[in-house]
């Protein structure tokens, strides 16, 4: 194989260049690009939030409301809501309520 510095000719098995010391073993490495990574963090985060709600949907009939005496600061959120359920971030309609 040729030198990729000095163009000599070497044999190929050897892994220095005769002439110039420059290594001739190519190191095929991989590097990822930002494409890449956004393909594969993407993937990863859609993936996430799939089973996030998959198995809170599995889960669905385990998932219960915790009383309003032990839970005060979900009082408010609960009474402006109406009746929905209320959780820390907010308020979800109530699952039970649309399985009946
Ligand atoms: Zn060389």
């Amino acid at each position: 194989m040729r030198c990729p510095k000095c163009n000599a000719d070497n044999k190929d098995d050897v892994k220095f260049c005769k002439k110039c010391g420059t290594p001739l073993v190519v190191k095929q490495t991989w590097k990822p690009t930002w494409k890449w990574h956004l393909k594969v963090l993407g993937i990863i985060y859609v993936v996430i939030i799939a089973l996030f709600f998959l198995i809170n949907w599995l889960l669905r009939d385990y998932i219960r409301e915790l009383p309003t005496d032990i839970t005060p600061w979900l009082k408010q959120d609960r009474d402006k809501a109406g009746g929905e359920r209320a959780t820390v971030g907010g308020t979800v309609p109530d699952i039970h309520q649309r399985v009946k």
